[in-house]
């Protein structure tokens, strides 16, 4: 039967999956979050939108700045964008921030400042799907409404032998719906946590611990040794590779930086001004794009170069460091000094080019040619 998908899924089966878990969660999940049953929607949203895409070590110091930060949604809603994105800076995807606040923006307009309590309204908040409002409308009101994470499709598929895969739609809907059916209705929070954290602390991803694991009586992956099959994962499409030639230029101590504003990713962020191209070029040939843009500079030795794989693509930059005089025009920006331009927010890149300079924290000496 296995590949076919044909384990039952019925009644006994689920009530006994769920009564196992909620049992060992009872009297063995000893998981600590610092959001973990909590109550008030506000900052479960908070820690659910930092934690997309996020370790929950990398994600607690943003909960806790943001927390501190911003205590309730008016203070977030009023927040100036410039001071948000920095205080996000390092975590990545901000297209989350940005929609946080966007959203905090609508609860105080539409809400009166209160969280929205159906499922139906959280959904349709930016920057919430399914899960998120699953998990917010659960931990909060106690809503019946399953969570299909990561560590949830895990559980599933291993639990089921199930071959559905993860990243197609026909595979969504069928965890979507064996999930919905697991849920024990009066205690859809508790359970939806139990469940996570079964997958998160037992049911890992490499070395799942099926001894002590309180469903490895009836688990199909255990039974059969297979574990490792699931869960099946359609192949992934080649990433996008993208170059970024960046250039820092530097006028009387000041660095010029520009704002993403185009649809793309790190909108809203700060950067140095960047030559992109979809493979390699050589400096030479970028020199050869500079001088018919008409722009009176020349690149050199490439000062750093790192990578940064996003989900749909690679970024390679490289950073080149020019001297300008006055007179030098032709690319629009702010000049600032660099310990102004550490202050605002900056993709990772060039986030970490600014550190190894040594300009953050107020240590840069006006050089950068020094470093
Ligand atoms: S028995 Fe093992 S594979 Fe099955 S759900 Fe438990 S930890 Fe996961």
């Amino acid at each position: 039967m296995i590949g076919k998908d044909k384990y039952s899924t019925n009644l006994v089966t689920t009530n006994w999956l769920s009564n196992k878990i909620m049992a060992w969660n009872d009297e063995e999940n000893t998981r600590q979050m610092p959001w973990k049953g909590e109550k008030e929607p506000y900052f479960i949203w908070l820690s659910e939108i930092i934690l997309q895409q996020t370790r929950v070590e990398q994600g607690l110091l943003y909960y806790h700045r943001f927390i501190y930060y911003f205590p309730n949604v008016r203070k977030l809603a009023a927040a100036d964008e410039k001071k948000l994105m920095k205080l996000w800076e390092g975590l990545g995807y901000y297209s989350r921030c940005r929609n946080l606040h966007k959203a905090a923006k609508i609860i105080v307009a539409d809400y009166h400042g209160v969280f929205p309590k159906s499922y139906e309204n959280i959904l349709k908040l930016p920057g919430v799907g399914p899960y998120t409002a699953a998990a917010i409308s659960s931990f909060a009101y106690n809503e019946p409404y399953a969570v299909v994470d990561g560590n949830v499709v895990r559980v599933l598929s291993r639990f089921f032998g199930s071959y559905k895969s993860i990243n197609n739609t026909d595979g969504k809907r069928w965890f979507g719906e064996v999930a919905q059916r697991l849920l024990p209705k009066k205690k859809a929070g508790v359970y939806n946590q139990a469940i996570m954290d079964l997958g998160a602390v037992i049911c890992k991803p490499r070395k799942p611990q099926c001894e002590i694991c309180p469903l490895h009586n009836k688990c199909v992956a255990f039974l059969l040794g297979k574990q490792q099959e699931f869960p099946v994962k359609n192949k992934r499409i080649r990433k996008k590779q993208r170059w970024f030639s960046f250039l820092i230029l530097i006028r009387d101590g000041k660095v010029l930086i520009q704002k993403r504003v185009d649809n793309d990713i790190w909108k809203g962020l700060y950067q140095f001004p960047v030559y992109e191209t979809s493979s390699f070029v050589p400096t030479s040939q970028l020199n050869r794009r500079i001088s018919k843009d008409g722009l009176q500079i020349k690149l050199g030795k490439v000062a750093f170069s790192a990578s940064q794989e996003l989900t749909h693509q690679t970024i390679h930059g490289r950073f080149y460091v020019l001297l300008v005089t006055q007179s030098f025009k032709g690319i629009e920006g702010e000049w600032l000094t660099p310990r102004a331009a550490a202050k605002r927010a900056f993709p990772k890149m060039p986030a970490i080019f600014l550190n190894n300079l040594g300009c953050v924290n107020g240590k840069f000496d006006g050089s950068f040619s020094k470093k």
